[in-house]
C-alpha cells in the first residue's frame, strides 16, 4: 500500500532523507509514549511503520517478507514460541 501511495515521491527523497523522516517519527512516538493520549499514540505508531515501509520500498526490500522470513512464529535466536531467551 505504501508503495502504491508514495514510492515515486519517496524515491525522489532518497534513502538518507527517508531514513531521517523515520528517525523523526520514532522520536515523535517516544514523546507520545510519555503522555496518555491513546489515539495520538496509535497515529504515531502508524507513522513509524509507514516511514519504515517507505524506506524498505525505495531500497527494494519487501518489508512483509523480510519480517516473516526472520520472525516466522519463532524467535530467530532461540527458535521458540514464545521466546525463551534469557536477557
Ligand atoms: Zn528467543
Amino acid at each position: 500500500m505504501m508503495k502504491q501511495l508514495y514510492l515515486k515521491r519517496d524515491s525522489k527523497r532518497g534513502v538518507e532523507g527517508t531514513f531521517n523522516w523515520l528517525v523523526d517519527e520514532v522520536a515523535e512516538l517516544g514523546e507520545e509514549l510519555k503522555g496518555c493520549n491513546r489515539e495520538a499514540t496509535e497515529k504515531e505508531f502508524a507513522d513509524v511503520i509507514a516511514w519504515l515501509a517507505s524506506l524498505a520500498n525505495i531500497m527494494g526490500i519487501d518489508l512483509e517478507k523480510a519480517t516473516a522470513d526472520k520472525y516466522s512464529y519463532k524467535c530467530p535466536k532461540c527458535q521458540s514460541l514464545p521466546c525463551s531467551c534469557t536477557f
